[in-house]
């Protein structure tokens, strides 16, 4: 057995003892005040959990941009970033209005709020979403520095980008300047193979945390909307990528999921694509054959503006608040909503939660009550889980899709 098969394994079986331990602890009902519950579960199983998203989250605004800057500068010559930039763009849009249109379809067939009771105790307070405007504007970094302290990754990938065009046109020093980013990549690449060796304790820990405060309730009570969203995403992700991968990046599907699985599962437990994306970033190049220029530029900008899986649930959850307040949204209105969340997923940073944000900014569009995300917040956690791994495997497909189309994939 290859290590990292077997570090896959110890990956899995982490996964599945912090499931079991969590949901048992929840099901034995220990409350807060429980000792174990406490100090074990919500103390220390808790705090190794925090460490390891913590720690996975340091990596990426370095790895943004120095893989961004290296792309770019990489990718020599202002028209084949161009042409890279372009197609890249399109087919994470395509994929997205693709995913949205299929939710809607079959949320339509299912209609998972009729019948439903509109009561819910718990309280939904959208933020104001702000002018369309300003969404577009916030892209443009003013100061560098700033953007990285706060994570604004869309900013952050502006300036990588120019910085490698820069790089890229300016001779000797450019060339120098791209060796030393290279030599940065190769270090944080070896942080993350660092990170990766304690991910099995680090995925037990965050499952058992979930899991002990959450259990499997909240299923039931919203069975149908849950599942449809859960029919969607594996709908999606066992069709829509597998024609993709086999017609557009003449790939084995099968194959591509059973390499790829391991990144699947860290999305799974971490509920975000940008904590994924060092060990995105690293499958890509190591185990799927995508040569690093390409996999460089295409796996970051996909872990913060690719978002299938969330727009599969704004499709559904916009259906289905539609019918739990018996509003009718009409062909137009459905039109808006592929429209919207294809934007929103845009706009939705790749950490845990964000997508049920923009979802407010979906049900505005179309005239719905924001504050029916109340009704469906009791099971997102667990959605958030799922649709991260989709998520990230739409990353993947487009990015080899992108190195198949330029003559840079080596599988
Ligand atoms: N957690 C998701 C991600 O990181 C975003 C979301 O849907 O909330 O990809």
């Amino acid at each position: 057995m290859t290590d990292r098969s077997a570090l896959t394994k110890k990956i899995l079986l982490g996964m599945f003892s912090g499931l079991l331990l969590g949901s048992l602890a929840h099901s034995i009902a220990l409350d807060d005040s429980n000792p174990i519950m406490q100090f074990g579960i919500n103390g220390l199983i808790d705090l190794g959990g925090q460490i390891f998203i913590v720690t996975l989250k340091l990596l990426v605004v370095p790895l943004v941009f120095v893989s961004l800057a290296c792309g770019a500068s990489n990718l020599s010559g202002g028209t084949s970033l161009g042409r890279i930039g372009i197609k890249t763009l399109v087919l994470y849009l395509f994929t997205t209005a693709a995913a949205i249109s299929l939710a809607l379809i079959a949320a339509n067939i299912i209609n998972p709020g009729l019948g439903m009771s509109l009561a819910s105790d718990t309280v939904f307070v959208a933020k104001e979403s702000p002018p369309i405007k300003q969404v577009f504007l916030e892209i443009f970094p003013s100061n560098p520095v700033k953007a990285m302290a706060e994570g604004n990754m869309l900013q952050v990938i502006v300036f990588a980008i120019l910085v490698g065009v820069a790089i890229s046109k300016s001779g000797e020093h450019g060339s120098r300047l791209r060796d030393s980013l290279d030599d940065w990549n190769e270090v944080i690449m070896k942080l993350v193979l660092m990170l990766m060796s304690v991910a099995p304790i680090g995925v037990f820990c965050l499952m058992t945390t979930v899991f002990a405060n959450m259990g499997f309730g909240g299923i039931f009570d919203l069975a149908k909307y849950f599942f449809n969203v859960v029919l969607v995403l594996v709908l999606h992700f066992s069709l829509t990528y597998f024609l993709l991968l086999r017609f557009l990046a003449g790939l084995n599907p099968l194959r591509f999921y059973k390499d790829f699985y391991p990144v699947m599962v860290y999305a799974f437990s971490t509920s975000s694509s940008s904590a994924t994306l060092p060990i995105t970033l690293e499958t890509l190049e190591k185990k799927m054959g995508v040569r690093k220029e390409v996999a460089s530029f295409t796996a970051p900008l996909g872990a913060t503006i690719n978002m299938d899986g969330t727009a599969i649930m704004q499709g559904v959850a916009t259906v289905f608040i539609a019918q739990a307040y018996s509003v009718e949204i009409g062909l137009a209105g459905y039109m808006t909503v592929i429209l919207t969340a294809t934007m929103a997923s845009i706009g939705t940073a790749g950490v845990p939660g964000v997508g049920l944000i923009t979802l407010a900014l979906v049900l505005q569009q179309v005239g719905l009550p924001v504050e029916g995300i109340a009704l469906i917040i009791g099971v997102d956690r667990l959605l958030d889980m799922l649709r991260t791994s989709v998520n990230v495997g739409g990353d993947a497909t487009v990015a080899s899709i992108v190195a198949k189309s330029e003559g840079k994939l080596d599988y």
